[in-house]
């Protein structure tokens, strides 16, 4: 057996910097699993929700976690979850959700139940991972970090275009207002907060393609000798 580490791609970045696009589409390219970390503190959100906790108080919500049976697993090379058997699907993006997950994701108990999650998924092979701390917290030994960023407005565009697709509504105050809320709380918590990993390679996607940044992440990762 190879004791060769599982190779993993992270992409950090604030809401909407494209992140989820590019890294899903890195992962494609290469046929490794992608995992969208956001999505598991989205799940606590989602459950907390659930079960009536308000999500404001962080010892009601780290008094949930043991209550969670999360079961993971690859579909079509991209990781989902069932917690105590169920499946929340497009709930995860549901308004209510969005609005409480910076809340949760402040909760030092939560961070570390995450982690100790995603740093699991290499046992699903090389991983192309997107967040808020994967290059610093999650796998800061890997030497591939990227973290993509864009202008607030050219973000809030971008959502709100999703939005108005997905929901039938996108208003692009709103979206502007509620995206730089939530960078506020993502980069100001004291545990993992936003920021550029030590050794990440910054990209402004804001005039880029999608192509173009994951051509750039290929390019170094061919560079590296891990890609073909
Ligand atoms: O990426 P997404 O917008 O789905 O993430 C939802 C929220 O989860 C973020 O606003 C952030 O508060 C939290 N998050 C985090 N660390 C990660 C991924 C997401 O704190 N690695």
């Amino acid at each position: 057996m190879s004791n060769k580490p599982v190779t993993v791609v992270a992409i950090d970045g604030p809401a909407a910097s494209g992140k989820s696009t590019v890294a899903r589409a890195t992962a494609q390219a290469l046929g490794w699993v992608y995992v969208d970390s956001g999505a598991l503190y989205r799940g606590v959100t989602w459950k907390a929700l659930r079960e009536n906790v308000d999500t404001r108080k962080p010892a009601d919500v780290a008094a949930l976690l043991p209550q969670f049976a999360w079961e993971f697993f690859d579909d079509h090379r991209a990781i989902r979850f069932t917690i105590a058997g169920e499946d929340p699907g497009q709930q995860l993006r549901s308004e209510l959700v969005r609005e409480a997950v910076s809340d949760i994701a402040t909760v030092p108990e939560v961070r570390a139940f995450i982690v100790g999650e995603l740093r699991k998924m290499t046992e699903f092979g090389p991983l192309v991972m997107e967040g808020r701390d994967i290059g610093s917290v999650v796998f800061p030994d890997t030497p591939f970090k990227f973290y993509l960023d864009a202008n607030p407005v050219e973000r809030a565009r971008r959502r709100a275009a999703e939005l108005a697709q997905a929901e039938g509504r996108g208003d692009l105050d709103q979206v502007l207002s509620s995206l730089t809320r939530r960078d506020q709380k993502d980069s100001g918590r004291k545990t993992a907060p936003l920021q550029i990993p030590l050794g990440a390679r910054v990209i402004d996607s804001t005039q880029l393609q999608v192509a173009d940044v994951v051509a750039l992440i290929l390019g170094e990762l061919r560079r590296a000798g891990v890609a073909p």
